[in-house]
């Protein structure tokens, strides 16, 4: 089997360096196992992705070296093929269309609040009849496509970083949206169908991504099986955190990887840091090397589960060493 691994990135911002951080034990994996490393411009969100942050996305992969094997892809070229997988999906009976409007969502939430249950969709349009279907069409409603998920089903896998993960479908919020409607049918696909289609049809092997996704994950396996396809391995690395111990983000001053080039850091530098955020070499007290010589020795069972705390101090000394 040649291992096949990808990043995904949304371009809703520069190149930050927890999805940089993600693509070096992307690539680490790939060139471990001379396998393939794959670029995906995750684009659906047409209101926020804009063109100038995919180039600075594409410059900030190639400034760090981190090389891609295929793409980059593009979703909002792959329209057609998305609309082909959620028909495929209503053949099965395992896709329906959800009249529900945006007021009668909130008002389920709100008395799911008031109950204090967590937020989930009802089924309520699970088996609707063609004439309730006429009828919501005929005043003009809107819908969405849902993807149905029973309650009672058990979700496992193994992740790579994290050990044996169990999930329920009653964890999952009810049966997900996985596309829009648009004038002709199906529209817009949403984040977890899009990624499974993509991952299923790039032969994506193993699916190396931040923690944060691990709800994302018990869905996406249930799209896998729905297809008859196989589920890759998945490894959940830990997030990169601030001093204070929470996510690393925007919030937190630098975090874009053309601010730490302007502040004068190496790419050499920065890639051999980032390896070191969540993962360390089997000589733990080698801590320089350069990205050929970390894909040697990489593999997941040096990367933590705890998160990875960022350390200005260590970048420095660091770049010091190149
Ligand atoms: N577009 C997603 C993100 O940027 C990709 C996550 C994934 O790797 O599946 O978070």
């Amino acid at each position: 089997m040649t291992v096949r691994v990808r990043i995904a990135p949304s371009p809703t911002g520069n190149l930050h360096i927890g999805t940089a951080r993600t693509a070096v034990f992307n690539w680490l994996f790939a060139r471990h196992h001379g396998g393939q490393f794959i670029l995906r411009i995750e684009d659906t969100d047409l209101e926020r992705s804009r063109p100038e942050y995919t180039e600075n996305i594409l410059q900030g992969l190639r400034w760090l070296g981190l090389t891609w094997d295929e793409g980059p892809f593009f979703q909002t070229k792959r329209l057609e093929i998305y609309k082909q997988a959620v028909q495929t999906l209503f053949e099965k009976g395992l896709a329906y269309r959800c009249y529900t409007t945006p007021e009668e969502l909130e008002a389920l939430r709100e008395a799911q609040k008031a109950r204090n249950e967590a937020p989930r969709y009802d089924n309520r349009h699970r088996n609707l009849t063609p004439e309730q279907e006429a009828a919501y069409k005929a005043e003009g409603r809107n819908f969405v496509i849902r993807f149905k998920i029973d309650d009672d089903r058990e979700i496992v896998w193994n992740d790579l970083v994290r050990g044996k993960m169990v999930w329920r479908g009653s964890d999952l919020g009810g049966d997900m949206v996985i596309a829009r409607a648009a004038a002709d049918g199906i529209g817009i696909p949403l984040y977890n169908f899009a990624v499974v289609v993509d991952d299923m049809d790039m032969q994506i092997t193993h699916v190396i991504r931040g923690e944060d996704h691990i709800a994302n994950t018990a869905k996406q396996i249930l799209l896998y099986e729905a297809f008859g396809a196989k589920v890759p391995e998945f490894a959940h690395t830990p997030l990169i955190l601030n001093q204070e111990g929470r996510k690393l983000s925007k919030r937190d001053g630098v975090t874009s990887i053309f601010d730490f080039k302007q502040m004068g850091f190496t790419a050499e530098a920065m890639v051999n840091y980032m390896t070191l955020l969540g993962w360390s070499a089997p000589d733990s007290t080698q801590e320089i090397f350069t990205l050929e010589e970390a894909a040697k020795q990489f593999g997941f069972e040096r990367v933590n589960k705890a998160g990875a705390k960022f350390d200005w101090a260590k970048l420095d000394w660091i770049n010091s060493q190149y």
